[in-house]
């Protein structure tokens, strides 16, 4: 594997510490590159051998992950092997009939400082294996863990060795033992009732079945992604790599739990979509040979990602499973690194480790839970069902494709309640940004704490693992305030 350098301008904590991953899927990866770019010594362990842990399948990356990717420094090598899309073309899963057009426009694309890109799992892995390694991460493939003594900050590997570090993070995935750990083994997990099969497939032999009116609207330079929506089943496609394939997540209604990436290539997909597909679709259905099952489900959501010790935090998957296929997953992984490293940024004591990982837990929690419900909305919406609701989403989609506008324009008309609220929803996503959160927390709450505690620390009180003690603040008005007592921090008003 070969090395290649990021941007260096991350500014470095004071105090470097020992951080050890379990799970060297993109959140272990992303969360050591990030840590390392402050700083940190990261220790990477993966069960996989570096390549068994990783697909060939397709994902989408929104603005708001390619922003925090580019400030990483990885823009020109993601440049090599991502492509960017600005076009979606939406039509009916059963007929292909045109429902519309919806270019992403460049104002909201410069208001994310991100771009819209394409690419598959294996290359975004490779791109932030090589970063990592290049700041000095060392990630040990082939190696299990099979017990973990957040107490101790300790695990302990399947060969016996018995490892520590200064903060443990688990990256190991939805089944992993850190999620397990966290719910005591008691975790609910339930069908949506969806599943979903990605394929990868020839794109030239998919544009050979393209009709006319299709072949006009798309043009392959602009890497155009398809959504097809249908009764009770729908599906996206889109190029990856060089163009020589196409991505296929295709949301079928379909019971189950248990299918996950990694499992061996599946059947079935024929025999769910029979012949109620349009032949563009039918072709790739019936053809393709590299399909991979994945169940759709609603996971308990964990309430503590902190293990009590306060040396163990989950991330990722590990953390919020969220639902495959679409366009958030990946992207609320990446964000996690980059909460946790902005926040890292800052060490200067090993007091502040629990304080950190709390504050975590806070930025992060509520996106991330926001983030699957959205995405779940998104499967119903290419998923509904026929009815008033559907015909009323067309009937709007195709008079603003006959007016040439794009389909998601915000103002005179939207795609029935369901669609203009996810639209929004996506608007705001995208325009997030992970990165001034974490500095928003440094300066409102972190700053604030710190000096409130530098002050009571000589008076002996200590606040919580984790909460702001507000017992060490005190708030005066301003024209009648009196001198402040030793180890109380003012804020006047
Ligand atoms: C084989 C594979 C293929 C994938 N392909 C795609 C794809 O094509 N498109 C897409 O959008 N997403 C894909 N994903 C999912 C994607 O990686 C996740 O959705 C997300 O981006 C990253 O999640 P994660 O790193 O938290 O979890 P995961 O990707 O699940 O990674 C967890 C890692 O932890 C490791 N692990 C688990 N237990 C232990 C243990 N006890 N000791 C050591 N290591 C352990 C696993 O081997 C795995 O590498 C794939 C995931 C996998 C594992």
């Amino acid at each position: 594997m070969h090395s290649q350098r990021t941007s260096d301008v991350s500014p470095q904590a004071p105090l470097a510490v020992d951080f050890l991953i379990i799970g060297g899927g993109i959140a272990g990866l992303s969360c050591a590159l990030a840590l390392a770019r402050v700083g940190h010594r990261v220790l990477v362990l993966e069960k996989g051998d570096g390549l068994n842990n990783r697909g060939g399948g397709g994902m989408r990356v929104p603005p708001n992950m390619s922003k925090v990717l580019f400030h990483w420094g990885l823009k020109p090598v993601l440049r090599r092997v991502a492509l960017t899309s600005t076009p979606i073309l939406f039509s009916k899963f059963h007929t292909g009939e045109i429902l519309g057009i919806q270019k992403w426009d460049d104002e909201l694309l410069r208001e994310t400082r991100g771009e819209f890109m394409l690419m598959t799992h294996h290359d975004l892995y490779q791109v932030i294996y090589d970063a990592a390694v290049a700041l000095g991460v060392k990630i040990r493939f082939n190696v299990e863990v099979a017990d973990i003594d957040p107490d101790e900050r300790a695990v302990q590997l399947a060969n016996g060795e018995i490892l520590t570090a200064d903060v443990l993070i688990g990256a190991d995935g939805e089944k992993g033992m850190c999620r397990r750990l966290m719910f005591d083994g008691r975790e609910r997990v339930q069908p949506t009732g969806y599943t979903i099969y990605d394929v990868t497939f020839s794109a030239l032999r998919a544009m050979e079945k393209m009709d006319d009116e299709t072949k006009k609207l798309v043009k392959f330079e602009d890497n155009t992604v398809f959504a097809a929506f249908g009764n009770r089943m729908g599906a996206s496609g889109y190029p990856i790599g060089n163009r020589e394939k196409l991505a296929f997540h295709f949301f079928m209604p379909e019971e189950s739990t248990d299918a996950a990436y990694g499992d061996p290539p599946a059947t079935g997909l024929k025999d769910l979509v029979r012949d109620q597909c349009d032949a563009r679709l039918k072709v790739v259905v019936d053809e393709a040979t590299d399909v991979h099952r994945l169940s759709v489900n609603n996971h308990e959501n964990l309430d503590d990602w902190v293990h009590d010790s306060s040396n163990l935090v989950v991330v990722g998957q590990a953390a919020h499973p969220i639902a495959p296929g679409g366009i958030q997953g990946t992207a609320m992984v990446i964000e996690d690194a980059a909460v946790l490293a902005k926040l890292f940024s800052h060490l200067h004591s090993k007091d502040q480790i629990s304080n950190f990982l709390y504050a975590f837990q806070d930025l992060r929690q509520k996106r991330c839970y926001e983030a699957h419900e959205s995405e779940l909305g998104m499967i119903m919406l290419f998923t509904m069902e026929d009815g008033p609701e559907q015909e009323e989403r067309d009937r709007s989609m195709q008079e603003k494709y006959r007016a040439g506008k794009n389909v998601f324009d915000a103002g005179d008309s939207d795609m029935g309640a369901e669609g203009g609220e996810q639209w929004t929803q996506i608007r705001t996503i995208f325009g997030y940004d992970c990165e001034d959160e974490a500095d928003n927390w440094w300066v409102q709450w972190g700053l604030l704490r710190e000096r409130a505690q530098s002050g009571s620390q000589p008076n002996g009180r200590q606040s919580q693992a984790g909460a702001f003690d507000w017992s060490a603040v005190q708030i005066v008005d301003q024209d009648t305030s009196e001198p402040t007592p030793n180890g109380l921090m003012t804020i006047r008003c």
